[in-house]
């Protein structure tokens, strides 16, 4: 397949509605100032063939798909252990609610909600611990990123400081869980860590190969023999993208596109067609459930004309 046709053909047919609906995330001003009529896409096949079209050169806040990141890492460094402190069901409400946090005795539904990635990043900062403080989870982090995608990633510090000025919610998130015996390092420590990884830059091209990995049962997208995740790890990441990774839009996304997605209030969205081949949309302005718009229609095209789905 002309993989490089089929993404400039999305592009040229999406660019018409570039600007004409949805809305920015707002709630920081680094985000809030960037201009929505942009559209990148890119992926990434199993045999390491890579195509992109638009903006797909152009960097930006990956927010929550860093979640996909550090799950991998936790799931890397805990292996089943990481289950006893985190679900896996869609939580049916909003990513950083606090009333279902109290429901359940502040164990977070799935390591996609706000509650969830922070329970993963106080794992993430505990290994760091038993290794005599050597290193920071957020250097792990940023290796992590920077090895899949062969070239070094690094933080906004900008957003990174917005993220903790703003942050009260997450604050909150933490806090709870801290007072349920939930985590076990210090809510600045695990949250300096979250806020880092929420402002990770990343355009398209490396996003969709520094997601390689689960198109190929977690091969390592260009390193021979190397493997990031195990197959049934990589299965597992999979089934909680596309039950937990669009917000409150799971069922939809399932329903309308069928690949494992997940999706950050930047605009990015990184899909998975297992067997096949990685991609990873962007365009900042988002829809009602927080998931980017033509990000969504990017991929709905993809799958229109390529028949490819995992149902
Ligand atoms: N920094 C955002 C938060 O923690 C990330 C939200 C998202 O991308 O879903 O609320």
């Amino acid at each position: 397949m002309n993989y490089q046709a089929v993404l400039e053909d999305i592009v040229t047919t999406l660019r018409p509605f570039l600007g004409a609906d949805g809305k920015v995330a707002s709630y920081i001003p680094a985000l809030a100032c960037i201009d929505p009529k942009q559209l990148g896409i890119a992926l990434h096949t199993c045999n390491g063939e890579e195509a992109a079209a638009g903006d797909s050169a152009t960097p930006f806040s990956i927010q929550s798909l860093s979640k996909v990141f550090t799950l991998t890492l936790a799931m890397q460094r805990l292996g089943d252990a990481l289950w006893e402190r985190i679900g896996r069901e869609p939580s049916g409400s909003a990513f950083n609610s606090l009333v279902q946090l109290e429901n359940e005795q502040g164990k977070p539904r799935n390591p996609f909600i706000n509650a969830g990635a922070i329970a993963v990043a106080d794992r993430l900062v505990s290994h760091v611990q038993g290794k005599g403080n050597r290193g920071s989870a957020k250097a792990d982090i940023l290796a992590l990123v920077s090895s899949l995608c062969g070239e070094p990633i690094e933080f906004d510090a900008e957003v990174a400081a917005s993220e903790a000025a703003t942050g009260y919610r997450n604050i909150a998130l933490a806090n709870f869980m801290k007072s349920f015996g939930k985590l076990d390092n210090d809510v600045e420590a695990v949250l300096d860590t979250y806020f880092h990884q929420c402002a990770i830059r990343m355009n398209c091209q490396q996003l969709a190969r520094a997601a390689g990995f689960l198109c190929c049962d977690g091969a390592h997208p260009f390193e021979q023999d190397s493997e990031v995740t195990n197959e049934r790890q990589t299965r597992r990441i999979n089934a909680l993208m596309l039950t937990c990774g669009t917000y409150d839009a799971a069922g939809d996304v399932a329903f309308n596109i069928g690949l494992p997605c997940k999706s950050g209030v930047g605009g990015g969205i990184v899909a998975v067609v297992p067997d096949r081949l990685t991609l990873a949309v962007w365009s900042p302005a988002l829809d009602a459930t927080g998931n980017s718009l033509l990000g969504m229609k990017a991929l709905e095209l993809f799958v229109a004309k390529t028949g490819l789905s995992v149902f």
